[in-house]
């Protein structure tokens, strides 16, 4: 799979997952370690004993020697200034209280106060919810919406109006803790392990920051992808035009291959006679032929070597006198195989006595060349012949033509035409 479709998926996974993962985890607010002053308080008129347990204030014990009427004790939570700016909990669904009791209570009372619009109401509103105390360390949940106000706080403020009656959890400036009334004679020991109210991870307030952070995190993943996409159709393109270009290259060197092929006698590997025209028209265009000298070679009674040796010595001859041939002549010369067993060599800026020169090397050399069969011994004649100021390839070509056949009907292994 394309690493840009690749990395996409991983970013919705990612996102899906952490979506999930948040939908279905909480967030909570320590009331005892994020929330404001923490105090006691009792009815110390009836002999209570209250003391905090631990440094950190956090749990504290209860000491009642008698009990009559509405007797308390308990721990308050302070929100914001505690009087007029608390903390909005509207946002949560429970407390979450890890407790360990030690006493005789059977009960235990948890309440919030918030603050009214009413100036007319010249104090709190009190909620409460009354919770069945377990034995040793417990971790109660209490949903926020078991809270009633208190019936008592109705009755003593003589509140009429039903809204006001019905609980509100916005700005509370205290959260309350105690046992019930009337209090069991005895010691109760209270360790508040944990006091903390817990919410959705998704509440209105942070939907938008989730929503918000989500397009910015689909903005940049798509930035990305984009990047990603791009970069692999660069990669591609690059690699296409690679191949194209090897390609051309190769097809370049086949064709230079092939004309190579085209130019050279297999047998040989000497010039054919086309490529010599070409080569020498070419020549032509730009400079004088005039002073070229042609050597025309012809294998003598090549015939009768064939028919006496077969015809596959008669090639091995042919090959033999042309790597000859390729030996003597400078560069710059051309040996071309004109046809049969006839050679040209073509000698730029070579005067007659030169071409003579040329030609006498290899009517020496070609007579000591040796064969797989010993007895083989072979001479060839020659018809030299230089381009006259003027005269074209082709007439000097006859006329080194003319002297071959001289010197063929001389008696062959000679030279003719250097004298004229
Ligand atoms: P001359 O001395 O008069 O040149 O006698 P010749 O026998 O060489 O006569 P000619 O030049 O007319 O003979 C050409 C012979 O060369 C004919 C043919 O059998 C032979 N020949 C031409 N091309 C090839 C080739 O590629 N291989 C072989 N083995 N023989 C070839
Ligand atoms: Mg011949
Ligand atoms: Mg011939």
């Amino acid at each position: 799979m394309k690493v840009s479709i690749s990395f996409l998926l991983l970013a919705v996974s990612i996102w899906i997952a952490a979506t999930v993962v948040a939908s279905f985890s909480e967030r909570s607010f320590q009331l005892i370690d994020d929330g404001g002053v923490r105090s006691l308080y009792s009815d110390r008129g009836a002999g209570t004993a209250l003391n905090w347990i631990d440094q950190k204030r956090q749990g504290f014990s209860c000491l009642f020697l008698q009990s009559s009427g509405v007797r308390f004790c308990g721990m308050n939570i302070q929100m914001g200034d505690g009087a007029r700016n608390g903390k909005d909990f509207r946002a949560y669904t429970k407390l979450r209280l890890t407790v360990e009791y030690k006493g005789s209570a059977e009960k235990f009372r948890v309440s919030y106060r918030n603050v009214i619009n009413d100036p007319s109401i010249p104090d709190t509103k009190f909620h409460q919810v009354e919770v069945p105390i377990r034995k040793g360390a417990y971790i109660y949940e209490i949903p926020l919406s078991k809270f009633e106000v208190a019936p008592w706080w109705i009755e003593m403020r003589q509140i009429k109006d039903p809204e006001m009656r019905l609980p509100t959890r916005d700005n509370v400036v205290h959260f309350g803790f105690d046992i019930e009334t009337p209090l069991p004679v005895g010691q109760h020991y209270f360790d508040v392990l944990e006091y903390s109210a817990v919410a959705p991870f998704f509440t209105e307030d942070n939907l938008s920051w989730w929503i918000g952070g989500s397009i910015a995190y689909f903005i940049i993943v798509g930035l990305f992808y984009n990047f990603l996409r791009l970069r692999s159709q660069l990669k591609q393109r690059h690699e296409e035009m690679f191949g194209l270009l090897k390609k051309l290259e190769e097809v370049d060197s086949e064709s230079a291959h092939f004309k190579k092929l085209s130019m050279y006698d297999p047998l040989t590997g000497l010039l054919n006679r086309r490529a010599a025209l070409d080569v020498v028209s070419e020549f032509a265009l730009r400079n004088s032929l005039a002073g070229t000298a042609l050597v025309v070679m012809d294998i003598d009674h090549f015939k009768q070597v064939n028919d006496t040796y077969g015809h596959e010595v008669g090639d091995e001859v042919l090959k033999s006198v042309a790597t000859l041939v390729q030996q003597i002549v400078r560069e710059g010369d051309a040996a071309v195989r004109w046809g049969g067993e006839e050679i040209v060599v073509i000698c730029p800026k070579t005067n007659a006595d030169g071409a003579y020169r040329v030609a006498e090397k290899l009517r020496t050399q070609i007579k000591q060349l040796r064969f797989s069969n010993p007895e083989l011994v072979i001479t060839a004649s020659f018809g030299v012949a230089n381009i006259r100021q003027g005269e074209s390839f082709s007439q000097a070509l006859g006329r080194a033509d003319e002297a071959l056949y001289d010197a063929k009907k001389s008696g062959r292994d000679q030279i003719c035409g250097h004298k004229s």
